[in-house]
Formats: C-alpha cells, structure tokens, sequence
C-alpha cells in the first residue's frame, strides 16, 4: 500500500493525543517526534522534515480550542494543511502553447520509466482530444526506440524515429519540422538517460532544449529513490532548466520521500505521477488528495473521477436513464462490477473508499472469488431474468434453477439478487450526488 509506513507513523502521533483537552507546548512534544520519525524514514530530507515540524508545532500550539473538535483532530487537519503546502498547494497544470504546438521535452535517467512515461502522456493528451505526436530521441538504446515504436502503435499515436545514428538536436529538428507539417497538437520528445547525471547528457540536452524551445521540460523521477529524487531535480533545474517533474513508480511501495521533497527542495512541482505499468496509470499530481492517501482518509474524489470514467466508457447516458427509472439489470451490474475491477487492482479501489484504507490481501482474494462467484450464477440467467431481476425476486423456483446450474447455493442466489436491488438504490445516491457535485456517502 502507498505510504503504509508513514500513514502508521503518522497515526501514533494522533494517538498520544487522545483524551488531552487542548493542545499544549508540552503535550505535543512526544506526538511531534512520532511525526518528524514517520517523516524522516519515508526518506524526507531532513532540512524539509525540520521546517515542516517548526510551523507544525509553531500552529499547534496557538490553535486555541474549537468546540467539537478534539485536539488529534485539531492536529491532522494541521498536518494536513501543511503536508498540502508542502506539495506545492495546487495542482499544477500543465503548460500549452498560444500558437504552434506544444512541445514537451521528457529528461531523466535512465529506468525510471520515460519511454514509459512518453507514450502515456501521449494518451493522457489523447484523451483531452489533443492530437500528439513522439519523437525517439533515446539514440543510445536502440531497444529504447523500439519500445516507444511499439508504445506509440499500442497508444495509437505516430512516432518520430529515424535510428540511431542522428544526433538528438538534429532528430528533434526534423522532428519539429515533421510535426509542423502534420499540425499536431503536442509534440513529446523522449531523450537518452544515462545510469548517472553526466556532462554529456546534460549537453545533448541543452542542445535539445535549444533547437526545440519547449513549453515544457519535465524530469522523470522514480518515487523509490526518495530524497534523491528531490535532489535530481534541483541538478537538472539548475543545469538546463525545468519546469516540473513527473514521479513515477507511485504504486510500488515508495516511501513518499520524493513526492513530500521535491517541490519543497527544488521550488519546482510535480505535475503528473506515474501509478501502474500500464498506459492508463498516469494522473496529475493533486496535493490535497496526495496529504488524504498519506493521513489514510482514504481517497472519495479520486474513486469518483475515476467511477465517472468508467461510466463514460459504458455510455453513461443509457446507464443514467436505467438506474432513474430502477431499470438496473444483471447486464448492467456484470458491466458495472467488470468495471470496477478494470479501473485497476482491486486493491487499489478498495483503498481509495474511506474507511478501507487497509485491505488485506485475504480480503482481495475475498472480493475477486466473490466476483467469479456472482459471474456464474448471471451466466446461468435466461435473457429475461437477466433483464428483469422481479423475475428472481418472485419465483423461488428460478433461483433453484440458478443455484443448480451455477453449481452454489439457493442461499447465494437470493443474496446476488438482493444485492442487485441494492445496488439500484446506491446507483441512484450515486448519481444523484455526481449531478449535484457532492461527494457520495460510498457505503460498504
Ligand atoms: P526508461 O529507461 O526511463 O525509459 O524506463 P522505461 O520506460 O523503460 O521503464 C522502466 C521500467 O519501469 C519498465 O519495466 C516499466 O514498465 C516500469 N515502469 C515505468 N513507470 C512505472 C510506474 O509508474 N509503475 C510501475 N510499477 N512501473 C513502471
């Protein structure tokens, strides 16, 4: 799980609050040392983790009383405020040209997953209806410009790749040229990394930068280098001039080190932030809901962007309409519970629920074996059932029908069937609150 460590660190420090009245000088001594421990081994540098634990306690201290809330309350929405701060505050977007396309140059080490990067910004920008185009610039790893040729055909977006034997200047050059001519959108240039920052990478770089005058530089960091991150960053600002960073890797189990440094010790943000091997797993880096992960909030307004876009893909209009007039159905609700499970791991929308923001593998396998359970018993369903769920609720002798051919109990059946018309009442809360833009009450 993201973070783990340092969500549980975190949550020591609350505990030693417990049952205080107010907030004091002295009382939170001993939950300030849990807080600068938690944040120095999720490898914070150390002169952030020394700042952040000043002003924490600086405000702690003269926060006075609020009725109602109690003082380890008082003192994560602290954390909370200042870990969002800490993180540049707001989204940070990025940048288009006025005129001309946007150029966006991609720098970084090698491994840390740019060519990956490259073709899933591609498709990020695809889907906001950008047209884009990349240009393999990595001439010393023929295997690198293979990899985005095939990334490039797997994302549906046209590659720039002339081999290895042109200079990368001259490749973006042509590159420009090309896609000028095309009229595309945005123009993505993966460039060579090297296992360490080296004066020739940095030179071929500035190149680069010269002949295509990006609107965006973006570094490539792997979140499992912690501190280090945050410190390639600053090098990199400093030697060719950045604009922002991307953090991959987010889903490993990073310690939260660079996402909590980088802005904080380079002045520069993160913008994007690689969470998945797959092409879908890259979002912008939003603070606020990053400080919710890390203080285990769970995550409401990430599981709702992301459940709106599964409806979207299964046409949502047509959805809307069934769930309004309680026509929800076992097609829609095998759709639905498919759905989920694309939206990634199951574990990784289960943590994303308030108040599951620790789902044990059992509990994963649990939900998946219960999945396949349901999936039988619907594959069994004559069309009609399917579409008319009053017809199981009424006839007993259907669900034994069911229960026989699926191989489960009369028991499972009657349940399934519940749940189905559960599930019209959550759909419609659902729905409900998206129109209303407020956040659901997701019950378990
Ligand atoms: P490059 O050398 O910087 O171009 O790195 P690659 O794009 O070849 O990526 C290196 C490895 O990291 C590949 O196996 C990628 O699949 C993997 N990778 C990249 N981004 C992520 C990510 O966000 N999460 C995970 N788990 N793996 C990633």
């Amino acid at each position: 799980e993201m973070f783990g460590q340092l969500t549980s660190g975190l949550e020591s420090a609350w505990n030693k609050l417990k049952g205080e009245e107010v907030l004091t000088k002295e009382n939170i001594v001993e939950p300030m040392r849990d807080i600068r421990r938690a944040l120095l081994e999720a490898d914070v540098s150390l002169p952030v983790v020394r700042r952040f634990v000043q002003t924490v306690s600086e405000q702690a201290v003269g926060v006075g009383v609020t009725r109602g809330v109690k003082p380890d309350q008082q003192l994560v929405k602290i954390v909370s405020d200042e870990l969002v701060k800490l993180m540049g505050g707001e989204v940070s977007e990025l940048t288009f040209a006025k005129s001309g396309p946007t150029v966006i140059l991609l720098a970084g080490l090698q491994g840390v997953g740019k060519t990956t990067v490259s073709a899933k910004l591609a498709l990020y920008l695809k889907k906001q209806g950008k047209s884009c185009m990349l240009i393999a610039g990595d001439v010393y790893r023929p295997a690198a410009i293979d990899q985005l040729v095939i990334l490039g055909k797997q994302v549906d977006v046209p590659v720039y790749a002339v081999g290895t034997d042109v200079k990368p200047a001259e490749i973006a050059r042509q590159g420009l040229q090309e896609a000028k001519k095309k009229n595309v959108d945005v123009v993505i240039m993966d460039t060579a990394g090297r296992l360490q920052i080296d004066k020739n990478m940095m030179d071929e770089l500035k190149d680069v930068k010269k002949t295509l005058n990006p609107t965006e530089v973006l570094l490539v960091v792997d979140a499992m280098t912690g501190q280090e991150a945050a410190a390639l960053v600053t090098t990199f600002n400093l030697e060719i001039g950045i604009t922002g960073a991307i953090l991959t890797k987010l889903d490993g189990d990073s310690r939260g080190g660079a996402a909590l440094s980088v802005k904080e010790v380079s002045g520069k943000p993160i913008k994007l932030v690689g969470r998945g091997e797959r092409m879908e797993d890259l979002e912008p880096f939003y603070p606020d809901r990053m400080a919710g992960r890390i203080l285990g909030m769970g995550d409401v307004l990430s599981f709702v962007e992301k459940a709106q876009e599964v409806m979207k893909q299964e046409d949502a209009e047509d959805l809307q309409k069934k769930i309004m007039s309680a026509k929800f159905d076992f097609n829609d609700f095998l759709k639905q519970t498919r759905a989920v499970a694309r939206m990634g791991s199951m574990s990784r929308v289960l943590g994303m629920i308030p108040g599951m923001g620790k789902v044990t593998p059992a509990q994963i396998r649990e939900a998946e074996k219960s999945l396949q359970i349901m999936e039988a018993m619907i594959e069994v369903m004559t069309p009609e059932e399917r579409e008319q769920p009053e017809l199981l609720a009424e006839s007993p002798a259907r669900r034994k029908r069911i229960a026989q051919e699926s191989g489960k109990t009369e028991q499972q059946v009657s349940q399934l069937v519940a749940q189905l018309f559960q599930m019209r009442v959550r759909m419609k809360n659902l729905m409900g609150a998206m129109e209303g833009g407020s956040v659901p009450a997701l019950s378990n």
